[in-house]
């Protein structure tokens, strides 16, 4: 730390990006990115001309990106804001509203963390005993409420009903849902943006579109509250998504039927790794995610996951309570999964 730094950030505990390991030959299963590759279509956009274009700046308003969004999910375009990563658009979030914020305890690591950063007051609310959020601890609050729908890292989604009714007993709070994961089985809460001026929806091309490389992330919500965001992201980075990410969003999500493809098999695979690993005896939460949490009886979640990095696989291990008995798997490829299954039972059963 140098002597010039602010006096608000020395205390700052930055947020930890999981691994992105160096060595070839790791089954990476740590971040919750798609194994399969991006849609076909984005192939064409590194070609001579796409280079040849990269001497002009992007498009400030990336209006055919927004376009294309729009279109997908059936709403204007003055309902979308886009952002370099989701985490840029939660940031612009928290830059516009965040007087203070209400987030789940145990949730995405980066809610807290930019309460820091752009000095919120912040309150984590408890989950149950269970590991769920309860509809319920979000009601009548005094600041803006930011969930992640279905929560990372347990997996578990909350029903539309159940945001519709800490929308209603809100109406003059924003309430954030973050849909990092919904694409994997659960319910979105876009079909309510019409109904709640106090709706954001943030969502990402990193998990199920297969692109956390490109750094797309997008708003959707009422007009004033995208007008709101946007005037935070003209004050801060007017060109946040470069030109390869414009053309690389615009192309993927138009090709509805890969994405959903991809949807599928993962969603197929989850279900498949789930079955087995209670075979095996361990504890999973139902998760309508990209990936699965889970604790066995036989060994601390610590040691579970040194062991699996000793034989070259990578998952997430939060050494924190009361989850640090647990792993966060991502699904990775069928193969990958099944690999994952036999070490484990080296690993637990000799
Ligand atoms: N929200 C949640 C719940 C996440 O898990 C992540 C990724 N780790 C993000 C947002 C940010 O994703 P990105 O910036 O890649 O869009």
């Amino acid at each position: 730390m140098s002597r010039f730094l602010k006096e608000q950030y020395k205390d700052m505990e930055p947020y930890t990006p999981g691994e992105q390991p160096k060595v070839e030959g790791l089954i990476k299963l740590n971040t919750n990115e798609n194994p399969y590759p991006p849609s076909p279509e984005v192939n064409s956009i590194l070609d001579s001309d796409g280079i040849r274009k990269l001497v002009r700046y992007p498009d400030p308003q990336a209006a055919e990106l927004i376009s294309a969004i729009a279109e997908f999910y059936g709403v204007e375009t003055s309902q979308v804001a886009v952002g370099n990563g989701s985490d840029e658009i939660l940031a612009f979030i928290y830059m516009a509203f965040g007087r203070k914020i209400y987030y789940p305890a145990i949730s995405y690591g980066f809610y807290p963390v930019f309460a820091k950063t752009f000095m919120c007051e912040c309150e984590a609310v408890p989950l149950t005993d269970d590991l769920r959020i309860d509809p319920d601890d979000y009601k009548g609050l005094d600041g803006t409420i930011i969930i992640a729908n279905p929560n990372a890292p347990t997996g578990i989604a909350l029903s539309r009903e159940d945001i519709r009714g800490i929308l209603e007993a809100n109406k003059e709070n924003l309430v954030v849902i973050d849909e990092a994961y919904v694409d994997f089985g659960a319910e979105s809460s876009v079909p309510l943006l019409d109904e709640y001026d106090n709706l954001v929806i943030v969502q990402t091309y990193s998990k199920s579109r297969s692109l956390a490389g490109a750094r797309i992330g997008l708003a959707l919500a009422c007009e004033d509250v995208i007008t709101d965001i946007n005037k935070m992201k003209f004050s801060f980075n007017p060109y946040n998504l470069d030109r390869l990410a414009i053309m690389t969003g615009v192309a993927a999500i138009r090709d509805r039927k890969y994405f959903e493809e991809c949807c599928s098999r993962v969603i197929k695979t989850r279900e498949w790794f789930t079955a087995e690993l209670k075979r095996l005896g361990f504890e999973v939460l139902p998760s309508k995610a990209n990936f699965v949490f889970a604790k066995n009886d036989r060994m601390p979640g610590k040691e579970y996951f040194t062991k699996l990095r000793e034989n070259a696989i990578l998952v997430r291990h939060f050494d924190k309570d009361p989850i640090s008995d647990y792993v966060r798997i991502t699904i990775g490829l069928d193969e990958e999964m099944k690999k994952f299954i036999e070490v484990t039972e080296k690993i637990l059963c000799g």
